[in-house]
Parts: structure tokens; C-alpha cells; sequence
């Protein structure tokens, strides 16, 4: 019998396994899928051999100790994103100069605009933005910034700015989700800059496997926990394969939006019952994209009708490799060529696809969502209980970090204070 069972393989539960294991506490994970990683997934792109990344992509080392931490022990090297992006903005559906993401007459109302949010960001706990963060901004993004008067132009460049860093449109989204990220980016004017400069040379997956291998864990893939139980001395796990497994205490490393989909007995808090079954509001598309007839070094923001941001990485003697991002309410269909096609046009309408890739995160059963981003009011309504241990059960993940939320920071962040929570429960 191990002395712990994680709950999910993502890079929270294998953080909190590995420091674990570094205190030689013996531990089991449980992971649904044939895979480790969760929302990072470093694959081929459609059929060819070259590998990107589905989920969890870039990384900000100068901000986030706990990764730069890692990328130092394991020796893993990263990329830094070519400089010299030929960055254009589109606003009421027109392109503007390269460098504009707002025509010039609006740029000091953005500019204004981005101040008070910044000035609103240092409100709160630089170290732990989101452990209690003042509720009275728990109001959707929309309403926060609708006493601003800012202009249309400055309302449809924020509007594009939401939905690509939360994957859901500036209703969906609580402001203290924008502000928490803004404080862990030390509230920098530069953050939307820095969040897609570094990724991983060898992809997500190296940093992946080398928490698994260090951890010393007994590692189980195809695994899917579907009950937990526990008395005041053990917690018995069920798999969906009725197998059942027992340890003094349990680490559940699951998205957030899982959590009601696993029978606990005794029954899960009501609250966190309550926001996995609302969901948080994350639904991004994420696409990998081919493209022939752009210019070189080709970046653009707008409210488009499927994209709201898309950015050359790479250049393929086949055409341009774009990422894209975009979010609810509208669905892209990954599958769909002619719509993702369009929508790509919609920044440069000479371009033409020739391939795309990309994995839907919300349909997926063991994520149900993308990366986190609270509804309006779920902060006031359920954040007391979002992070409490429940007995022998421990919670960890990136969708419930106090700082860096939603980020693969978090979920190191996060699985490190479960692994030192848990400890304390084995003493
Ligand atoms: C499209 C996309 C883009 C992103 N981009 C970035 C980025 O650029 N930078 C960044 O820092 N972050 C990014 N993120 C977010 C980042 O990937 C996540 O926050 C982080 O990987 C989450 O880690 P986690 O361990 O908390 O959760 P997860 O990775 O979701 O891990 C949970 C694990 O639990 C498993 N599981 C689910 N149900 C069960 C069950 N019943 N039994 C057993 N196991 C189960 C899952 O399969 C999964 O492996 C992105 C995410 C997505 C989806």
C-alpha cells in the first residue's frame, strides 16, 4: 500500500508526487489517460513529423520561480520566440498599420485603459492574488470596464485580449481572473508581451517525463478514478475498472471541472460541488494552422469570427506555421478547414491553408475545459472552499493556484503545497 495516491498525471499531480518521492514518501499515480501531461500534449502535427503543442505552451522563467526552478534541474533548454513580429491590429473589421493594435486617435484611451487595470492588479496580494482577493471585482470584465467610457476601438482590442488569455468572451470572465494574472505578471505593462516569448525545445513532454521519472512513483496510465472513500484513517480509490486501491492519503490533481464527476463518500463540499458543476469558464480553441500568402513574421489581434489572435512560429518549406487562439461563445470546429481557413482570413484575407491541427480541450472528458478562467461571482460564491482539504483528500492544480492560476506555474505552484499539506496529514 502506498503512503499517498495521486489523482491525475497532469504536472500538478506529478509535481506534488515528485516532492514526495524527494521526502521518500511512497506514492501511486492514477492517470485516466494513456498518457501523463493533461492539458500539455506535445504531438506531431497532422500526420508529419513535426511536433507541437496541443495545451500548455509557453512559459515566462523570469516570472515564475517554481519553472524556472525545474528548466534549472533538469537541464531543459527553451526557445525564445524570433523577434522582428510584424504585429497588426484589426479593429471594426479593418487592418491597421503594422505595430497598431488600435487606430492612433484611441491608443492614449488604451493605454489609460490598461493603467487602471494594472493600478487595480496592485490591489491585490502580490505573492497570492487569488487567495483572497478583494470580491467587490468579481464582476465580469465587460463590467468592470463599462463605467470607463472607453472608446469602440479600445473596447474591441480588450474584448479580443480576453477572450485570447481566458478562452471565453469579457462577459464569462471575472475581472480577478485579468487582475490575477496582471499581479503575477508583477503588474509589467509588458505582460501580454512576455506570455508567448519562451516554450520548450523538447516540447512539454520532457518536462513531463522527467517529474515522473525522478518522483520514484508507481505510475498507472488508463486509470480513471471514479469514487473515493475515505474513514478517519484511510481513503479507499475505486478505478472505473472496479479495482481498488487504498493509501493514508489522497492528492486530487483533476481539473476542477472533474471534480463532480467523481462519487466521494463522505459526499464533496456542496461549494466545490457547485463550481465543477457550473464549470469554469475557459473554452479556448487552440489551432495550429499552415498557411500559404502571409507576410513574414505575421502577427494579428481582432474580434474576428473565430480567431482573435493568430502569430507565426515557425516557417516550413510548405508555408507558415500559425498558432491561433480563440474562445466562447463561438466554437471553432478544429476539423473544419473552410472555417478555419476564414477565420485566418479575416486578418489577411490573401491567405490560404494548406494544413491545421489543434485538439478540443472542451469535449475532451478528462479536461472539459481549457486552461482557468473564473465566472463572474464564482470567487464570492465558492472560493473559500476551492483549495480546503476534505479529511484525507488533498486538492491541487493549476485551476485552483493562488498565484499564477490557470498557468503550468500553477499547477507546479499548486502540486508543491499539496505535497507539503499532505505531509503534514501523514505525520
Ligand atoms: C490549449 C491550452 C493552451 C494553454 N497554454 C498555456 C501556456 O501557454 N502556458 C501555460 O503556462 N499554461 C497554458 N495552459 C494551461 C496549462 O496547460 C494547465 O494549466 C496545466 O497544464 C494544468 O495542469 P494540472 O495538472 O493542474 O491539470 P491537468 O493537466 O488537467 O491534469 C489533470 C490530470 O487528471 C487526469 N484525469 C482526469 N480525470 C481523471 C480521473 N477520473 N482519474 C484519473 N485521472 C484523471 C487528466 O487526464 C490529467 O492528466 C494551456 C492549456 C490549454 C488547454
Amino acid at each position: 500500500m502506498p503512503d499517498v495516491i495521486v489523482i491525475g498525471g497532469g504536472l500538478a499531480g506529478l509535481m506534488a508526487a515528485r516532492e514526495l518521492g524527494d521526502q521518500n514518501v511512497s506514492v501511486t499515480v492514477l492517470e485516466a489517460r494513456n498518457r501523463l501531461g493533461g492539458r500539455t500534449w506535445y504531438r506531431p502535427f497532422e500526420a508529419t513529423d513535426n511536433w507541437v503543442e496541443m495545451g500548455g505552451t509557453w512559459v515566462i522563467p523570469q516570472w515564475q520561480p517554481c519553472m524556472a526552478r525545474e528548466i534549472a534541474r533538469y537541464g531543459l533548454p527553451l526557445k525564445r520566440r524570433p523577434s522582428g513580429h510584424r504585429a497588426y491590429g484589426v479593429i471594426a473589421g479593418k487592418r491597421l498599420e503594422v505595430g497598431e493594435l488600435v487606430p492612433l486617435a484611441d491608443r492614449k484611451d488604451l493605454e489609460q485603459a490598461v493603467e487602471r487595470l494594472i493600478a487595480l492588479a496592485r490591489t491585490l496580494s502580490p505573492e497570492a492574488p487569488l487567495l483572497e482577493p478583494p470580491l467587490d471585482l468579481d464582476v465580469s470584465v465587460a463590467h468592470l470596464v463599462r463605467d470607463w467610457h472607453v472608446s469602440p476601438a479600445t473596447q474591441e482590442a480588450l474584448q479580443s485580449m480576453v477572450i485570447n488569455m481566458f478562452g471565453a468572451d469579457w462577459t464569462m470572465v471575472s475581472a480577478l481572473s485579468l487582475l490575477g494574472w496582471l499581479a503575477s505578471s508583477q503588474c509589467s505593462p509588458e505582460a501580454l508581451e512576455m506570455a508567448d516569448e519562451f516554450f520548450f525545445a523538447q516540447g512539454t513532454a520532457a518536462l513531463v517525463q522527467a517529474l515522473a521519472d525522478s518522483s520514484g512513483a508507481t505510475i498507472r496510465l488508463n486509470a480513471p478514478v471514479a469514487a473515493i472513500e475515505q474513514d478517519g484513517t484511510y481513503v479507499s480509490v475505486r478505478t472505473a475498472f472496479r479495482e481498488v486501491l487504498r493509501a493514508r492519503a489522497v492528492i486530487v490533481a483533476l481539473p476542477l471541472n472533474l471534480w463532480s464527476q467523481i462519487v466521494f463518500a463522505p459526499k464533496l463540499h456542496p461549494d466545490k460541488m457547485a463550481v465543477s458543476r457550473q464549470r469554469h469558464a475557459g473554452q479556448a480553441s487552440k489551432v495550429w494552422a499552415l498557411v500559404q500568402g502571409l507576410p513574414p513574421q505575421f502577427t494579428a489581434s481582432g474580434l474576428g469570427p473565430g480567431l482573435v489572435w493568430v502569430g507565426e512560429q515557425e516557417e516550413w518549406p510548405q508555408g507558415r506555421l500559425l498558432v491561433g487562439f480563440g474562445g466562447a461563445p463561438l466554437t471553432l470546429d478544429l476539423a473544419d478547414r473552410g472555417q478555419i481557413e476564414k477565420s485566418i482570413q479575416f486578418f489577411w484575407p490573401e491567405a490560404r491553408l494548406v494544413a491545421c491541427d489543434g485538439h478540443d480541450w472542451v469535449k475532451d472528458p478528462y479536461a472539459l475545459g481549457t486552461w482557468l478562467a473564473y465566472r463572474p461571482g464564482q470567487m464570492t460564491e465558492y472560493g473559500a472552499h476551492l483549495r480546503q482539504a476534505e479529511g484525507r483528500c488533498v486538492f491541487a492544480g493549476s485551476d485552483i493556484a493562488v498565484k499564477w492560476t490557470g498557468w503550468m506555474e500553477g499547477a507546479l505552484l499548486s502540486g508543491m503545497s499539496a505535497a507539503k499539506e499532505v505531509q503534514q496529514l501523514l505525520l
